[in-house]
């Protein structure tokens, strides 16, 4: 993994050398370029956010979850295309920032950690990756307990929400105030697990922050 994190102005330009010798497809719309071409990158920029509520917060997700932006997510995480993070990172840790002022000074940050599995197969933690990227560090991990929410798939709802109560632990949040973030969330049922976590150890959950959320 490269050691930079956040803008880089020279990484543009060792990018557009390498690309001179190894041309890419944009993940966007397949034009000979970087990654994600200006036009897609552009477009990027211009998405709204999305915000809904999770077991009573509101969580912000910097992106809806679909298209392009599904896309590079699964790059990221399924093949290790670490050169996306910055595009998805950034405007993460910008709501990291934002929700953080709208809460009480002293507020923590919080992280869903990855499943052991996706840890393994990745070998580094994609929300820590993305936040650094926009210059948020220092977050703190939940623990993961019992169980995991690999094979969630093959369950239905209310065996979802049933196997995921107790996947993850907090301690040391007895009158903390947190924001929680995620890369990803679809039917929010791990955020709510999170919040349980960080409320049970005697935590308040100002806010959520995501990457991208799948409406609902
Ligand atoms: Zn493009």
């Amino acid at each position: 993994m490269p050691s930079t994190t956040g803008p880089a102005p020279w990484r543009d330009a060792v990018l557009a050398v390498v690309g001179l010798f190894l041309p890419v497809s944009c993940l966007g719309c397949g034009a000979r370029d970087r990654a994600v071409c200006p036009a897609c990158r552009a477009d990027l920029a211009r998405r709204p956010r999305r915000v809904r509520l999770v077991a009573g917060v509101r969580l912000d997700a910097a992106f809806e979850y679909e298209g392009l932006v599904r896309t590079l997510l699964l790059e990221l995480k399924l093949r290790g295309r670490v050169d996306v993070a910055a595009l998805l990172g950034r405007p993460t840790a910008e709501l990291v920032r934002r929700a953080l002022a709208a809460s009480p000074p002293g507020t923590v940050v919080v992280r869903v950690p990855p499943s052991p599995r996706g840890r393994r197969r990745r070998g580094f933690d994609t929300v820590v990756l993305l936040l650094a990227r926009g210059g948020v560090r220092g977050t703190r991990p939940l623990r993961r307990g019992r169980g995991d929410a690999d094979g969630q798939k093959e369950r239905t709802a209310v065996e979802r929400v049933a196997a995921t109560v107790g996947t993850l632990s907090a301690s040391r949040f007895a009158g903390r105030d947190v924001v929680v973030v995620d890369d990803v969330v679809t039917t929010g049922v791990t955020m709510a697990e999170a919040i349980r976590a960080v409320r049970a150890a005697g935590g308040r959950v100002t806010r959520c922050v995501a990457t991208a959320s799948v409406d609902s």
